[in-house]
């Protein structure tokens, strides 16, 4: 064999090995390893590029065999997180987060599911960073699609706009202007526990956000946590889906669900 081919053939081979154990190691990918090599909520983490989604739109219908938890009419599927009804408040086709009145949640519990979910950052800007407009889309109580509004507004990557909270910073900033409806096309895996409450498969996360696809079947570390990745805990297969009240006026419309 020519000296060059030897070489080029044990490069070829080392390369395939390499591959090889990496496998074997474990599949990680890019994503994963992004997030291990930044520190939760680390404000140098790179922020997402700006997509313009294009104007917002009409509501979008929900399909026939959608459950409908907010059609703007009542709070009826909805109650605070002490089975009392709902104080957020009605307006003509919408609720406002009301500051201090605490997360609400359905009544209903859920898994694994499609939710369908219509929001708008307040129209009056105010504060910044984690500060405006901030609320957030809970799965199970417990797992947070991130509500903020990122339209010309900095904060740490993994705190953005249809971030998944502490872990996952969005592919992409889609957000509209304060005030503008702006869609939440959510897919969500509930994690698998076994009967000794062993972690079995973790939650995973697909996001759309104005449309665009924004968390791509993304594998969750855990719970939501601020400043902490906590470890999961077996739950339920079935949980309220709850919004936040962090204190600012977001709107809600629209919101519909379909279990997998
Ligand atoms: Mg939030």
């Amino acid at each position: 064999m020519h000296k060059g081919t030897l070489i080029t053939a044990l490069i070829i081979s080392a390369i395939g090995l390499a591959g090889f154990a990496a496998a074997a190691a474990g599949q990680t990918n890019s994503r994963q390893a992004d997030l291990q090599k930044w520190a939760i909520h680390d404000e140098k983490r790179p922020l997402p590029p700006v997509v313009d989604p294009g104007p917002a739109g009409a509501p979008v219908p929900a399909p026939s065999d959608a459950v409908v938890l907010f059609d703007g009419q009542n709070l009826s599927q909805w109650a605070n997180l002490k089975g009392e009804a709902a104080p957020w408040k009605l307006e003509n086709g919408f609720m406002e987060v009301t500051k201090g009145t605490g997360d609400i949640q359905t009544k209903q519990g859920f898994g694994d599911c499609q939710l369908h979910v219509e929001w708008a950052s307040p129209s009056v800007v105010a504060g910044e960073s984690q500060g405006r407009g901030n609320s957030g889309v809970f799965l199970m109580s417990t797992y947070e699609v991130q509500v903020l509004d990122c339209y010309n507004n900095i904060t740490y990557a993994d705190g953005s706009t249809a971030s998944i909270y502490g872990q996952y910073p969005p592919l992409v900033n889609v957000c509209r202007q304060p005030g503008e409806w702006q869609t939440y096309d959510i897919v969500f895996h509930a994690p698998r526990f076994d009967k000794d409450g062993t972690l079995l498969h973790p939650a995973r996360l697909t996001v759309f956000h104005n449309g665009v696809l924004v968390q791509d079947n993304e594998e969750l570390t855990g719970p939501t946590g601020h400043h902490v990745r906590p470890p999961y805990k077996a739950h339920a297969d079935k949980l309220p889906l709850k919004l936040q009240d962090h204190g600012t006026p977001v709107h809600y419309r629209n919101i519909w669900i379909r279990e997998l």
